[in-house]
């Protein structure tokens, strides 16, 4: 069991220079971090069989991990039976506000995370996409909960579905947390990014989590799941911690779990066909290597901004991690006439990066993760070497600043491959360091048929200044890549970068890549819940997602409902207008003052000839506006702002002549900040003969208090 409360000091190893936890300096000031894991709300820490885990900067141990007997079912038992009923009582919205809290509460410990980062191998600049790119990942997902799902506990998916002509049996889509735990397995390059970002989703879902990071780095993982744990803002039971093996966990799961895994292609074959979750259909997402590529438009000419955008680009993708990304470009596909300046502008940027202790300010590529990494790293690059010559220097012998040969160095490395329809190393084996090729093309679908010869990527990138050349090769290529990234000039200075994921995007990639998915916003929620369609009267409906559809039970208000709080307006809370007469006059004037004049509210005998109109008609917008003056109550009240209106349809055209009234009833409630929230009205307006003539949702802020 580790100490509670710790003492720290600062210490200054290999450079990298930070806060040390007093226990884990040893007397001549060497580090020994022993991360623990957090089972059942007890940090277990490493057992006798920990295994000594070896810093890639000096080569020498940095940490004991693992080993610990872990009660896995125990561990089970307590997300499912702790954390998971306790988080599915809290509505998305209160679990969005909890992770906002979290992450600022990271925000404000990062320099500590920081401290630890270095010991990975990887620079400051590394540690901020890592540490800051998980924490504003985590911020991101919390305000897409807060914006995009229901103050509520069911999450209405899509629209509702007519399945009776009379409309008293109808279909909706509904997501519900899953009622057990998600497993977290994740991959050594990202300690805390790859933690964060799978546990803002799993948190917001309302599925309590289970992670286990790579041995490797898992004492920065650690360190940040302790301040998670530390700020008392998570739920008891909401996530545990395994540093080491997982045991038989996966055999112990049900079809109620979910295992999200980041790895090697050869270790997600393995776990996904373990017989359990094969035989309960346990969810399992698999985002592993890939082969991703970067082309070269046919309009980019060197010299150009576009072409210094794409060095840029696939320079940094090289060395940024020292090409430690799953995102990282490992192909470098470029027009045959181009091969020589694109070589010459790359390896010249390339010369400039310095290598070195990844705690000193001069160096912009730190070590790979480990010794082994950086063995394998080299296997690969023989592996390649029958298809490939070498553009860049040995990668084994880096000048290095600050640091001894001994650490896992390796220098950026540019091959190229002259010929890439006869290789097949170069299209299938990742050397997972900074290692890419270059690659020629004859034509724009050669380009593209070399890019989808990865068999499945996370992510391939295309710079052009003409988005035909982006049409033709997103038609050829989609399929194949998880995401398709564009840039030119017009947009280089704004683009987030090759390799950057976004939570507001769908990640993962087909085939190779895992044909997994993870964030996405709201997207990346909803692997952590069950989709269900729900059949039933608009009662039954309304009564399951909290929100009122057609042909549900209407109340009447004791007041107008713009004269109520927030709070007080009841969902299904309904007025009826008196009629108003639409009359030819109105709908001159509307014209005259507006100065829309279009045909078919002005020219009977054209308005005739549309097969639409039956005559001159009434303007939508008139409709609108008058169906705004029969619901509005005018005084002042809680009722703050109109702020749009959606899913609007004109159903039926208005004749002069014609009356029209209208139905305005409570839909859907949202809270969006501590002094007001949104109100959604179902609006709809019928005309004399009760036909509904136009339809549509108005978005109102109204107060909580008078
Ligand atoms: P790895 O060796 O496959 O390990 C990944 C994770 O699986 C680690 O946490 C590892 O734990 C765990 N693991 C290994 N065997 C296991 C088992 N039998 N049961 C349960 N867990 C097990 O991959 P890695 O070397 O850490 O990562 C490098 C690879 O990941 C690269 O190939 C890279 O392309 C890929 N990657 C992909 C993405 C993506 O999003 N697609 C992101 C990052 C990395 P231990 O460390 O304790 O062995």
């Amino acid at each position: 069991m580790h100490k509670a409360d710790r003492s720290v000091k600062s210490v200054d190893f290999a450079g990298a220079t930070g806060h040390c936890p007093d226990e884990y300096i040893g007397e001549e000031g060497n580090i020994m971090l022993r991360p623990a894991s957090y089972a059942m709300a007890q940090w277990i820490g490493p057992g006798e069989d920990a295994r000594t885990v070896i810093g890639p900067v000096r080569a020498e141990p940095v940490a004991q991990a693992g080993g610990a007997r872990l009660d896995v079912q125990g561990m089970l038992d307590w997300a499912r039976g702790t954390g998971g009923p306790t988080l599915r009582a809290m509505t998305f919205h209160d679990r969005a506000r909890m992770l906002k809290a979290v992450a600022l509460h990271l925000q404000s410990r990062k320099d500590e995370l920081y401290a630890l980062n270095t010991l990975t191998g990887a620079t400051r600049r590394d540690g901020a996409v890592d540490i800051e790119g998980g924490i504003g990942t985590m911020l991101v997902i919390a305000s897409k909960g807060r914006r995009d799902m229901p103050d509520g506990h069911v999450y209405v998916d899509g629209e509702t579905e007519t399945l009776s002509r009379g409309g008293s049996f109808v279909g909706q889509h509904v997501s519900v947390p899953l009622q057990g735990v998600a497993v977290h397995i994740n991959a050594f390059n990202f300690p805390v990014w790859g933690m964060l970002e799978k546990l803002a989703p799993t948190l917001l879902a309302g599925v309590p989590a289970i992670v286990k990071p790579a041995t490797q780095t898992c004492y920065l993982t650690e360190a940040c799941f302790r301040m998670i744990v530390e700020s008392g803002l998570l739920p008891e039971g909401a996530v545990q911690l395994v540093i080491g093996g997982v045991g038989d966990m996966l055999d112990r799961l049900g079809a109620q779990d979910a295992v999200a895994f980041t790895g090697s292609a050869d270790t997600a074959l393995r776990l996904r066909m373990n017989r359990n979750l094969v035989a309960n259909s346990v969810r399992f997402h698999a985002e592993q290597d890939s082969l991703n590529a970067t082309v070269l438009g046919p309009d980019v000419a060197p010299g150009s901004a576009a072409f210094d955008h794409f060095i840029k680009e696939a320079g940094n993708e090289i060395t940024v991690k020292a090409g430690q990304k799953c995102t990282a470009i490992r192909r470098i596909i470029v027009p045959e006439r181009h091969m020589d300046a694109v070589a010459e502008a790359l390896t010249a940027r390339l010369a400039q990066i310095t290598v070195g202790d990844p705690g000193d300010a001069s160096v912009r590529m730190g070590a790979l993760a480990s010794l082994e990494q950086k063995a394998d790293v080299l296997a690969q690059l023989s592996a390649l070497s029958g298809e490939t010559r070498r553009l860049t220097g040995n990668p084994e012998t880096p000048a290095l600043i600050g640091a001894a040969p001994r650490g896992a160095f390796l220098a950026p490395t540019l091959l190229c491959c002259d010929d890439p329809d006869a290789a097949r190393a170069v299209h299938s084996v990742e050397a997972f360091g900074p290692v890419s090729t270059l690659m020629p093309y004859r034509d724009l679908d050669h380009a593209c048929a070399l890019t989808n010869r990865g068999g499945g990527s996370l992510v391939a990138s295309l710079v052009t200044d003409d988005p035909q050349v982006a049409r033709q090769v997103a038609l050829a290529t989609a399929a194949w890549h998880g995401r398709l990234y564009v840039t030119g000039a017009g947009s280089a200075g704004e683009s987030t970068g090759h390799g950057a994921p976004l939570p507001h995007m769908i990640h993962g990639g087909p085939g190779r890549a895992g044909g997994g998915e993870e964030l996405g916003g709201v997207r990346g929620v909803l692997h952590y819940m069950q989709r269900t369609a729900i059949q039933g009267s608009p009662d039954v409906i309304a009564a399951i997602t909290g929100q009122w559809l057609p042909g549900a039970a209407e109340t009447a208000p004791p007041q107008h409902p713009f004269q109520r709080t927030f709070h007080e307006i009841r969902i299904g809370e309904t007025i009826h207008t008196d009629a108003r007469e639409v009359t030819l006059e109105d709908i001159e004037h509307f014209a005259r003052f507006t100065g829309d004049t279009f045909y078919a509210h002005m020219d009977e005998e054209a308005a005739r000839a549309n097969p639409f109109f039956p005559g001159r008609v009434a303007h939508g917008y008139l409709l609108l506006s008058f169906a705004a003056g029969l619901f509005v109550q005018p005084d002042p009240g809680p009722v703050l702002a109109n702020t749009g209106l959606t899913g609007l349809s004109f159903r039926k055209p208005v004749s002069p002549g014609d009356s029209i009234r209208v139905r305005l009833t409570a839909k859907r409630k949202t809270g969006r900040t501590d002094t007001y929230g949104e109100v959604a009205w179902n609006v709809t307006l019928r005309n004399h003969d009760d036909e509904e003539v136009a339809e549509y949702e108005l978005l109102t802020m109204v107060a909580y208090s008078r």
